[in-house]
This record gives structure tokens, C-alpha cells and sequence, in this order.
């Protein structure tokens, strides 16, 4: 799951980015209200951080901009002054939750699986398939109940393959699912299989079933049987 942050303070962002990082999320900052509100307006995160004061574009200003634009992305505000005013201008112009200054990383992260539970309620948040599960919310994995830590490309991988568990799935879909990059190329396929390499290393362990296969000259799929 992508999450912005929109910050000026650096060293508030890049403890948040940092933390958020450490729970599996990719994360994206910005520093400015101008680069924030940017990058909000593609609509490609599940939850944006917005503090309020903001050089440029205050985080009010840039939330009444994409709710005008009916970009429905789940904001949590953050705000310095904590004041009344500011709490019910930042709900009344559609921020789903704020969080006032300073304030503990746990509850920030509390806020954020709600706020990604709540706006998904007929999305499919949890996937399985023999013992391993993983929780898109929770950012876990376990395989037998075993924890496996995953960085944020691996839990990205894992996620697709289990989305399309059963299927094959090609590297020109990892090229511009995962990574992103429309157009395959050979560098980016070596950069595929390494990561296939490793978080195989990680689900498969020795003795359990193996779940991630390889199909020559097709591409992966995830599956408790051979293809
Ligand atoms: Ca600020």
C-alpha cells in the first residue's frame, strides 16, 4: 500500500517515513503544498498525511482541491495547533481523521490501518494459500504462523502473485505492476528474478510446500501445485 506524506518539517517526515517503512508501506514525501498536492492529484495512494501548515499550499487548501476533484483518497491531517477551528475546517472539507502535534507514532499508525480498513470494505484485504496468509492492513505475512519480514518491493511482488494466485504472471506484468515501468526491458528482468529468487528464500522454506514456481519462458506462479 502507497501512502503520501505531505510534511515540511524534515525531521517529522523522515521519522514518519522511516516508521512507515519499518511496517512494510511504500511511502512517498513531500515537502512542499505545491509538490504535495501534485502528487496527490494522480490519486495513486491508499492514505495521504497532510500536515497543515505547509509553504506554498496549505494541507486545507490541497484536501478541498482533490475533494473537488473527487479524488476520494483517505486523508489524515496533522495538526500543530490542535485548535477546534482547524479540526472542524479539515472534517467539514472532507478529511477522514486528524492527529495533533506531537503525537506517538503508534497511534499515527492506529489511525492509518483503520482509515485503510474503512475505506476498502469490499476489497479483499487478506490473502492465503496453503499456510501462508498475508494482511494487507497489518502489512504481515506468516507462513505456519511464522512470521516472514518482507521489504516493502517483496511484499508488493507477493501481494501480485497472490492476487493472481493460480495464474501465470508474466514478467512484463511485474515490470509495470511491481515496478512500475511500462516497458520490459533486459536489466529490469534480472532485477525480477533476483526478487523472485529472494522472497522465495523467505516463503519456501526447506520441507514446506513449495508455492512460488517457475515456468519457462512464461514467466511465475503462485500455487500449492506444480503448473
Ligand atoms: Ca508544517
Amino acid at each position: 500500500m502507497r501512502i503520501l506524506i505531505v510534511e515540511d518539517e524534515k525531521k517529522v517526515a523522515k521519522a514518519l517515513k522511516t516508521g512507515l517503512e519499518d511496517e512494510q508501506f511504500e511511502v512517498v514525501l513531500s515537502e512542499t503544498g505545491e509538490d504535495g498536492y501534485f502528487l496527490a492529484s494522480s490519486g495513486s495512494f491508499d492514505l495521504i498525511v497532510l500536515d497543515i501548515m505547509l509553504p506554498g499550499r496549505s494541507g486545507l487548501e490541497i484536501l478541498s482541491a482533490l475533494r473537488k476533484q473527487q479524488i476520494g483518497t483517505p486523508v489524515l491531517l496533522l495538526t500543530a495547533r490542535g485548535t477546534v477551528e482547524d479540526r472542524v475546517r479539515g472534517l467539514d472539507g472532507g478529511a477522514d481523521d486528524y492527529l495533533t502535534k506531537p503525537f506517538a507514532f503508534a497511534e499515527l499508525l492506529a489511525r492509518i490501518r483503520m482509515l485503510l480498513r474503512r475505506g476498502r470494505p469490499n476489497e479483499i484485504l487478506r490473502f492465503k494459500c496453503d499456510g501462508l496468509e498475508m494482511d494487507l492492513v497489518t502489512r504481515k505475512v506468516v507462513r505456519d504462523g511464522v512470521r516472514i519480514e518482507l521489504t516493502p518491493r517483496e511484499f508488493e511482488l507477493l501481494e501480485f502473485l497472490l492476487r493472481q494466485q493460480g495464474q501465470i504472471v508474466s514478467r512484463e506484468m511485474l515490470a509495470c505492476d511491481v515496478w512500475r515501468e511500462p516497458h520490459r526491458v533486459v536489466t529490469l528482468d534480472n532485477v525480477i528474478d533476483v526478487h523472485i529468487a529472494r522472497l522465495r528464500q523467505k516463503v519456501d522454506q526447506p520441507g514446506q510446500l513449495k508455492l512460488i514456481h517457475t515456468v519457462r519462458g512464461a514467466g511465475f506462479v503462485l500455487g500449492e501445485t506444480e503448473p
